[in-house]
């Protein structure tokens, strides 16, 4: 197999089923992408139906996974990454990563991500102005 080229940095397993694949900067394969994508319709659709979307006829990610034949970690990957957005959160959903409070979407509560924020905020501003990233760049 002619699988090293010098270029087995960016062979990598895949996060989701472990596979190893050449990655273009994400940590899923080509598989497991494609399940996304394909889950991402599903849930879409069913969300978009009447008033499933803004109160979705679930209580759990495994009952949305049971109605839109989802997998639940495309359910999640896709709450995570807000592509899907829901009004409540799930039993089995997602939790914020500080606090471990359930929540809808994303990987924080707003709670978390305020203080996050702002923390994210003073440390910039104490360090470089992104105006002036301050390059050290030399010329001859
Ligand atoms: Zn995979
Ligand atoms: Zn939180």
């Amino acid at each position: 197999m002619a699988l090293t080229n010098g270029q087995t940095s960016n062979i990598i397993q895949c996060k989701q089923c472990g596979k190893p694949f050449r990655s273009a900067g994400g940590k899923l394969c080509s598989n497991c992408l494609d399940e996304i994508e394909d889950g991402f319709r599903k849930v879409a659709r069913y969300l978009s139906i009447g008033d499933a979307r803004t109160d979705p006829d679930v209580d759990s990610v495994k009952e949305l996974s049971d109605k839109t034949e989802t997998s639940s970690w495309v359910i999640l990957q896709l709450l995570r990454e807000k592509r899907i957005t829901l009004h409540k959160t799930l039993e089995g959903g997602l939790t914020c990563q500080y606090c471990h409070k359930p929540i809808a979407s994303g990987d924080a509560c707003d709670d978390c991500k305020n203080k996050l924020s702002e923390q994210l905020f003073a440390s910039k501003s104490s360090r470089v102005s992104p105006l002036n990233p301050g390059s050290t760049k030399k010329y001859r």
